[in-house]
């Protein structure tokens, strides 16, 4: 796919644009844009960002429906173990025509809600550009992606996580526990036999 000099998240759509009822499929990687996630959990800038699916051509813009999936880097909630998988998600965005565009500060912000008429679905609203030559995804992979993070990612739905009082990883040592009763018990013997040796002295 040919990409414009000025960047890398610019899609050729003048072919589907110029009316109604055209589509085009998308098929490719696109880098991950900056400022997703933090070092914890995210996706590291320039990563390999798959879209797939099509942009159609309806009266007033083009909606593209697509599958994102990219590389997020995690740690396990429980057991802090890193974490490293592809994560996907559907996406249903709208780019609407030049004349039906409100200004956007060079796409950065968060499209507004639009709903199409005879629609009920509200849809997120990203920027032509060039006169509608290309479409500028950035922000749509930009703000899937952050809003799609995993909030409680974990390694194994039934991971055992972190003993509470030493660390162990519970997955690694399953019959790990700490003898408590057993520490308190050898407490109360010690105290015993103090009491018991008192009462010897005072014999
Ligand atoms: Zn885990
Ligand atoms: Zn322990």
């Amino acid at each position: 796919m040919a990409r414009p000099e000025f960047s890398p998240w610019a899609i050729s759509v003048a072919q589907v644009a110029s009316r109604a009822g055209q589509s085009k499929e998308v098929d490719a990687d696109f880098p991950a844009p900056s400022g997703i996630g933090d070092e914890v959990i995210g996706v590291e800038e320039g990563a390999p960002v798959h879209v797939s699916g099509s942009f159609d051509s309806i009266v007033d813009g083009l909606i593209l429906v697509a599958r994102i999936t990219a590389p997020v880097h995690a740690e396990c909630t429980r057991c802090l173990r890193p974490l490293k998988r592809d994560w996907g998600i559907d996406v249903t965005a709208f780019f609407p025509y030049e004349s039906d565009a409100k200004a956007k500060d060079g796409g950065k912000t968060k499209g507004e809600v639009e709903i199409i008429a005879g629609e009920e679905e509200s849809e997120d609203t990203y920027p032509l550009l060039e006169n509608g030559a290309f479409a500028d995804i950035e922000a749509l992979l930009r703000d899937t992606l952050v809003e799609n993070l995993p909030l409680q990612p974990l390694c194994r739905e039934d991971c055992r996580g972190l003993c509470s009082q030493c660390g162990v990883d519970l997955n690694e040592h399953p019959d790990h526990h700490h003898d408590v009763v057993d520490n308190r018990f050898s407490g109360l013997a010690a105290l015993k036999a103090q009491l018991e040796a008192e009462e010897q002295e005072r014999k």
